[in-house]
């Protein structure tokens, strides 16, 4: 048992059951015991590897997607260029790194990180030595400007709450206390109208996610781009609409118990991408694309015979693995998708088709 474990077994004895969501956010963002409070979870040595840690053509190629996309937008002199969730800073530099020579996109840029973890905003303080970067703590503190913004592996880090359908109404999955610990359990059915849109999808007994968090940031990403212009780019593992539970903790590059490991595992959830069209329903958005088709209409394969090379032995096995891993159907190239949310009357962004 975890030291968190053990006060979420006291608090939820004490005061009852509490939801998903809550143990989610006090197991990924307490503030001494949180996953991404005390640690850097990512690459070999970690938990698990994002893609941008993989290799730097993923940043490579999504920074030059960024500034072909802001060139499409007719270069506004000033924009905001952020990222949500940015781990340890990888995306960005090299995002920042691929730019460089794009005419008057650096001098037009303001970079921003909107990261909640004070731990990991420094580990990507010192990734990003070089670039003027802004940090934030929410979406909302960004200024107003027209907003060009990536998030790789963010919404699935967001609480989730878990409903079962019930003849009458829905019971939401909670969280409770037994003699061996934690255990989930099940509130009475009761309506709710949220989810009347799942009504026509689903049976007795199948059980629905919902985040109310990504509601509430991609609301904000939603005015952002109404308002000042933009595009946001999601890359995500999960599918157009989500049933079943999905919420799964690893640790190690393995997966783990979901309640014992409080704090310890990283818990996710995968992505209902019709969930986030849902909630930005002002903006346009893009075909949810396999990244690896994706990553191959950016021109990965060239880059990466390019970067080869340069490359032998050892260095250019690894290269070749990499690029595999983030392309290959049985590696992220199907199972992550991307998605890009763009202003009404903007052209569809580069690497999706209508
Ligand atoms: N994008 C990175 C890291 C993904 S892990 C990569 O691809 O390597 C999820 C990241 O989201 C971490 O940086 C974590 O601290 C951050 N995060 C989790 N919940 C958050 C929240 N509510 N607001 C802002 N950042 C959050």
């Amino acid at each position: 048992m975890t030291k968190l474990n053990a006060i979420l077994q006291a608090r939820i004895g004490n005061h009852g059951p509490i939801s998903i969501a809550d143990y989610m956010a006090e197991c990924l963002l307490h503030p001494e015991l949180g996953y991404y409070s005390r640690r850097d979870p990512f690459g070999a040595k970690g938990d698990f590897t994002t893609a941008p840690e993989i290799s730097q053509m993923f940043g490579e190629l999504l920074g030059l997607w960024l500034a072909q996309s802001w060139i499409d937008a007719g270069q506004p002199p000033s924009f905001v260029l952020a990222e949500i969730g940015p781990g340890r800073g990888t995306l960005m530099a090299d995002v920042w790194r691929a730019t460089k020579g794009v005419p008057g996109f650096h001098d037009a840029a303001k970079p921003y990180l909107i990261e909640a973890s004070a731990h990991l905003r420094s580990v990507q303080k010192a990734t990003l030595g070089g670039v003027n970067a802004n940090w934030v703590g929410t979406i909302d503190e960004l200024p107003d400007a027209p907003l060009f913004l990536l998030a790789n592996e963010f919404f699935d880090a967001l609480p989730i709450r878990q409903y079962k359908r019930q003849k009458s109404g829905w019971s939401e999955l909670l969280i409770g206390g037994n003699a061996d610990g934690l255990c989930f359990g099940q509130a009475a059915p009761s309506p709710n109208t949220s989810l009347d849109h799942r009504l026509d999808d689903t049976n007795e007994g199948d059980l629905v996610e919902v985040c109310s968090a990504m509601q509430g940031v991609m609301e904000t990403v939603n005015d952002r781009i109404k308002t000042n212009g933009g595009v946001a780019l999601v890359v995500d593992y999960g599918d157009w609409r989500s049933l079943g539970s999905t919420l799964q903790a690893i640790k190690s590059h393995a997966f783990v118990d979901v309640l014992t490991n409080s704090g310890e595992a990283d818990l996710t959830a995968h992505v209902d991408f019709e969930a986030l069209a849902n909630a930005a329903p002002d903006l346009n958005y893009s075909r949810l694309t396999p990244q690896g088709i994706f990553l191959q209409r950016l021109g990965i394969d060239h880059r990466a015979e390019v970067l080869g090379n340069q490359l032998s032995g050892a260095a250019l096995e690894s290269h070749k693995a990499a690029h595999h891993r983030l392309t290959a159907a049985d590696e992220m190239g199907t199972l992550f998708k991307v998605m890009a949310f763009y202003a009404p009357n903007s052209p569809l962004p580069p690497g999706f088709q209508q």
